[in-house]
């Protein structure tokens, strides 16, 4: 039990939360953080959660000093991105004709999470709460004061909500926010291919949802196909080599025999709208901030950036408080437009999928088709995954 004062409280310490405090641990500032699950140490089974980590994020995990503790045998490079809609219609983006060496790496977040947590135990300016869970939050004048599950009491000049979706930082500062649920779930399965993946992300927009296949290690294949609840309970049903031959079918068997190596999770997916990111004392981060449909991969991404740009409004604030509102605004307009720029082409590419309308079908395949033979448009688009 701890009764402390410090100038920032991470709440939430997911890859988000987690990667913060990482950021902000050599600045001098004085720091807690609060997380009733702390992740175990990695197995050397497939973990079903898995993520495509932009070079952005790489990057920002690199320069933390992180992402050079995953076991780099761990990592899958994403050399192409290829794309199917469902009357024909084909894109693929190409790292080697962007010039860059991946467009993405496919990681285990279980991998990342002990990274990062490895990170935080070796931090001294540094409170690690754990296995305790937040109480009551309150904020007077400029500082805020967290009770915790055992009684440590934590005083703070900026409390950060990094615990995800639901948040419950969120609920006590009574911010809004807007859940919209997309009545699909997504399955996550593993499974290891008779034929080499080659590095390339796979994704088919189908009549019946959304299937992507991110190539991992060992020509392993981590599945997410988003598709209605009934579907997605059916498939998870499934007998392990029921499900293997479904999954290779509906990819048109391009990576011959599929095997299951982790078996399938489901997920329900909404997207989460949340209007203001900072209140006096206060700022969200990650899955606390928002929410996007998975085909475009981007939660963790998203949620990183949010990282980046807290941590250097923060390191460069000068003589204001952490959580003076005149900061966290400029917080919040830096992470505004990439924000509303993600949740708007998920939710649209989505939408577009999802109609049966024939019209729009035709539409959407020639759409994509424009934008493989647009070099331009590709280019926007590849820029956009780096990021
Ligand atoms: C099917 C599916 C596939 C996805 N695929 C991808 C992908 O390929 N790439 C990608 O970038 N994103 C992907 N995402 C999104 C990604 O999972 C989230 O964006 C990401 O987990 C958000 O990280 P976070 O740290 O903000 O939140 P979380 O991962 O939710 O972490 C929140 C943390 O807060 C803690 N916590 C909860 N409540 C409290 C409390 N009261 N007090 C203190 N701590 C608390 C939790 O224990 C947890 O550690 C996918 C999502 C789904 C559903």
């Amino acid at each position: 039990m701890v009764n402390t004062e410090v100038d920032v409280v991470i709440v939430g310490a997911g890859i988000v939360g987690a990667a913060l405090a990482v950021r902000l641990a050599k600045s001098g500032l004085r720091l807690a953080v609060v997380e009733p699950v702390p992740p175990a140490a990695p197995a050397d089974t497939w973990d079903s959660r898995v993520y495509a980590i932009s070079p952005g994020s790489a990057r920002l995990l690199s320069e933390a000093g992180v992402w050079q503790q995953i076991d780099p045998h761990r990592l899958g490079p994403v050399h192409a991105m290829d794309v199917r809609g469902d009357h024909g219609a084909r894109l693929v983006l190409d790292a080697y004709e962007a010039g860059v060496a991946e467009l993405a790496w496919i990681v285990e977040s279980g991998r990342i999470q002990h990274a990062l947590w490895q990170s935080l135990q070796q931090q001294d300016n540094l409170y690690l709460l754990t296995g305790v869970s937040g109480v009551t939050l309150a904020w007077t004048g400029e500082r805020s004061r967290l009770e915790l599950s055992d009684g440590s009491v934590v005083s703070a000049g900026l409390v950060v909500a990094a615990d995800g979706r639901p948040s419950w930082v969120r609920q006590q500062a009574r911010l809004e926010a807007r859940r919209e649920d997309y009545h699909q779930s997504g399955v996550v399965a593993n499974f290891a291919c008779e034929h080499s993946h080659r590095q390339i992300a796979r994704q088919w927009f189908r009549a019946d949802g959304i299937l992507a296949w991110l190539p991992l290690p060992d020509d392993v294949v981590s599945m997410v196909w988003s598709t209605d609840p009934v579907h997605a309970a059916e498939l998870a049903g499934l007998s392990p080599d029921q499900l293997a031959a479904r999954v290779a079918d509906a990819g048109g068997r391009v990576l011959g025999d599929m095997h299951l190596v982790t078996p399938p999770a489901v997920f329900p997916l909404s997207i989460l709208r949340v209007p203001s990111l900072v209140a006096p004392g206060l700022a969200l981060i990650g899955d606390a901030a928002h929410g996007v449909h998975p085909l475009s991969g981007q939660g963790v991404n998203l949620g990183l950036r949010d990282v980046a740009a807290l941590a250097s409004i923060l390191l460069a604030r000068g003589d204001a408080g952490c959580g003076e509102l005149a900061l966290l605004r400029r917080y919040e307009r830096a992470r505004r437009g990439d924000i509303l720029a993600m949740q708007g082409v998920t939710d649209g590419l989505h939408r577009l999928f999802r109609t049966r309308n024939p019209l729009v079908a035709a539409l959407r395949n020639a759409g994509m088709d424009v934008l493989q033979r647009i070099e331009p448009l590709k280019s926007v688009l590849i820029r956009q995954a780096l990021s």
